[in-house]
């Protein structure tokens, strides 16, 4: 019988440790997580959990009755994939499969480390104590205009705090959105009472006194007074701890994973925030830190453990990426990748309160951003998933549906 380790107890882990099952895994899974909670979800984290309108985001798996071992505050150390041994916290773990699922983890603030009133927003340990910084109603200082960043910001906001936004770029997602499609944005923060600050950047924090707020000392000069100051300024592969293995890492540390998601070392895969995958859709390899990843890689993987049934190919990763995000009132979904697109169409009007850019390759629907119109990411997605040929001109009339020409 083969022994199927898990390594990560987030998302993508513990839907592979179902996945397994599912597929008719038979032999023992154990899915190991270096923190010490229930397995949760991270998207309510900057959401319900942190406004406090929900207690907790923890999966809805019964493990005991999937027979999942879980050992938690279990951290990993180290792979030896010669010898097929995990290194643990709580010593060394044999297996037969190992999947490596250890997430991402957000960057750090130079200068912020340790300093008193500088939070992140990653874990629900994070989450848990930034509630009662909101409660108190403090001046707030966000660092990155990023979706993590607005979507504290809207928390704050609602929560009643006293906003500013720090962004080093001259627009909010500048690295993930054109100049263009971000720049209406850029009115969501003022409409929400937020005061954002673009091409500006943090050179320091200056810890309050008892009583005394901090301040956040700009490149400028300015100083903001911040009661906390919470930084979203991007995230990276958790794979620290894969130095040495010899499996094979790429240029943002993240493990690179083939089309089944395995691993340059054998018996090895990899999938989630930690993991990119060539993308034959989009002719690129792609890195994905959104939870649709999360839930859709799995199934990859535990197929490819489990082996396709006799005559039938395994099946290549290849998803359409997808995510969410909620900021300032707005539902804003994006499906695809719009990195090689030729054509943009809008539809609808981008100062209003709904609509949807489209991106086009070669008359076909690569990749489209949705602002309140989850009809539009819905017809959208499956446009993109089969490459359907478009009409332009019909694509830009917001009254009818998305539909191939
Ligand atoms: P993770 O969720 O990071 O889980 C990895 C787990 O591995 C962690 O629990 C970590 O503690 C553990 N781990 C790390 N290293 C080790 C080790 N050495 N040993 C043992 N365990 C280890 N995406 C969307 O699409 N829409 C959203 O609205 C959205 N909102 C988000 C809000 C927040 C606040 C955050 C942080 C993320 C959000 N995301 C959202 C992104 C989404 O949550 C991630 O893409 C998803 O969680 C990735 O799942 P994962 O299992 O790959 O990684």
């Amino acid at each position: 019988e083969r022994r199927a380790v898990v390594v990560g107890a987030g998302m993508a882990g513990v839907r592979t440790a179902v996945a397994l099952r599912e597929r008719g895994f038979t032999g023992p899974v154990t899915l190991i997580g270096a923190e010490p909670h229930q397995p949760y979800d991270r998207p309510p984290l900057s959401k319900a959990v942190l406004l406090g309108t929900a207690e907790g985001s923890a999966f809805d798996v019964d493990f005991e009755a999937l027979g999942i071992t879980l050992r938690l505050g279990c951290e990993a150390l180290g792979v030896r994939p010669g010898e097929h041994v995990l290194d643990t916290s709580e010593g060394p773990v044999p297996y037969d499969d190992l999947v490596l699922a250890t997430g991402a983890e957000p960057v750090r603030l130079p200068g912020g480390e340790g300093v008193p009133g500088v939070h992140l927003l990653r874990t629900l340990d994070d989450a848990e104590r930034l509630r009662p910084v909101l409660a108190r109603q403090h001046d707030i200082v966000v660092v990155g205009a990023g979706w993590i960043g607005a979507e504290f910001a809207t928390a704050a906001r609602e929560a009643g705090c006293a906003v500013t936004v720090v962004e080093a770029a001259d627009r909010p997602l500048a690295d993930v959105l054109p100049a263009e499609v971000a720049a209406p944005m850029t009115a969501w923060y003022a409409d929400a009472g937020a005061a954002l600050r673009t091409r500006a950047r943090v050179e320091g924090v200056e810890p309050g006194g008892p009583g005394e707020p901090g301040r956040v000392v700009l490149d400028d000069g300015t100083r903001l007074p911040a009661g906390a100051v919470v930084v979203g300024i991007g995230a990276r592969p958790a794979t620290g701890w894969l130095a040495g293995s010899g499996i094979a890492l790429g240029a943002h540390g993240e493990v690179l994973a083939d089309d089944r998601l395995r691993t340059s070392a054998p018996d090895v895969h990899a999938v989630g925030d930690c993991a990119s995958f060539p993308s034959a859709r989009y002719g690129e390899r792609l890195l994905v830190h959104h939870w649709d990843n999360a839930l859709q890689g799995p199934r990859t993987v535990a197929a490819d453990i489990v082996g396709a049934p006799a005559g039938e190919a395994p099946a290549a990763y290849d998803p359409v990426p997808y995510f969410w995000s909620e900021q300032f009132g707005r539902f804003v979904q994006y499906a695809g990748h719009h990195a090689s697109a030729d054509t943009t169409v809008w539809r609808g009007d981008p100062a209003g309160p709904a609509w949807t850019v489209c991106w086009l390759r070669e008359g076909r629907l690569v990749a489209l951003l949705a602002v309140g119109r989850p009809r539009d990411l819905a017809q959208g997605r499956r446009l993109i998933e089969t490459g359907t040929r478009m009409d332009p001109d019909l694509l830009a009339d917001p009254a009818k549906p998305l539909k191939a020409a």
